[in-house]
């Protein structure tokens, strides 16, 4: 049993946001490496228009790949038409991004949030028919809850009544993300505390953060701090910011883990493993790609064990040899 799942989000966040088209086989070989390091969930791609995304062309393919390995694996759709394609790889987990901002969700998928809506109960009604076995848990996925570029500061009720209105659209739970790293830790406790209110504790699991302007870790731990179970990063921060040069992306996989293994959590993550797959994934990436990450710079703290078995109780384990 983990204390935590760390949702790896690279292969669809990460790989989205740069300036490169990673070849099928090599998303494939970076998945098996992630799985093998311990990482329990996989983002493995999205099912959205090829033409607007053509990093993510492939996805069904390489979630087809994936769910073969020892991970769970998530797809990011945002219709219908995505799901169906989405569910030719039977995946565990399907999520939707809605954007709390409204100019937001016009800008990036055309849609009201009226329009986003009947989206959502559309698609869960199509969930409803399909066999238990065959029917992914769907997560609505409230994105720049924290705060917007276009629209600045989000209303936290706005969160709160889009969230509910998530859960009697049908969704089996709702996510909370900060898309453009507004977040600090506070907001992040308030937000999630108010929104487990209104919806049940079980029903908000897991927080997508980015680490834009450094506030990353920080809100992982508040996050954490508030029961949430399910935490997404990007090995190396994959992914960039297109509106903050030179910052990173999500929160960086490696730094994550070190910080909660050495809080004494159990991740069920094997750091060695971590940073085979970083090494991987920079032989596969052009050089110009900037991957981020103290941790992996540094190295672990002497003494400090890492093997992705711990009980969740042994801290600064002596590692053999
Ligand atoms: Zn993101």
């Amino acid at each position: 049993m983990v204390d935590l799942v760390v949702s790896e989000v690279g292969p669809r966040d990460g790989l989205q946001n740069i300036d490169y088209i990673l070849p099928t086989q090599d998303k494939c070989r970076w998945i098996e490496a992630l799985a093998a390091a311990g990482l329990r969930e996989i983002e493995v791609g999205s099912c959205v228009s090829p033409k607007a995304v053509p990093q993510m062309a492939d996805t069904p393919e390489v979630a087809a790949f994936a769910r073969r390995l020892n991970t769970e694996i998530a797809i990011l759709i945002p219709n219908l038409k995505g799901l169906k394609r989405a569910l030719t790889a039977n995946p565990q987990k399907i999520s939707i991004p809605f954007s709390v901002s409204e100019t937001h969700s016009l800008k990036n998928l055309n849609r009201t949030h009226a329009q986003m809506l009947d989206g959502v109960e559309e698609i869960c009604a199509y969930l409803r028919t399909l066999p238990a076995d065959e029917r992914p848990e769907f997560e609505g996925g409230l994105s720049t809850a924290f705060g917007c570029t276009l629209e600045g500061p989000v209303p936290e009720d706005r969160v709160v009544t889009l969230a509910e209105q998530l859960m009697a659209a049908g969704c089996d739970g709702v996510g909370l993300a900060d898309t453009t790293g507004y977040a600090n830790p506070a907001q992040v406790r308030r937000l999630i505390r108010r929104v487990k209110a209104a919806v049940g504790e079980q029903n908000l699991s897991s927080v997508h953060l980015h680490n834009t302007r450094g506030q990353g870790l920080a809100n992982a731990l508040a996050a954490l701090e508030e029961g949430i179970t399910t935490l997404d990063s990007s090995m190396a921060g994959l992914g960039g910011c297109p509106f903050a040069p030179g910052a990173s992306g999500n929160i960086v996989t490696e730094d994550l883990v070190f910080m909660l293994e050495a809080m004494g959590l159990n991740t069920g993550i094997d750091y060695d493993g971590l940073i085979r797959a970083r090494e991987l994934l920079q032989k596969l990436l052009p050089k110009a790609v900037e991957l981020y990450g103290f941790t992996p710079a540094a190295g672990l703290p002497k003494g400090l064990c890492i093997r992705g078995d711990s009980q969740g109780d042994s801290l600064y384990v002596a590692s053999p040899g």
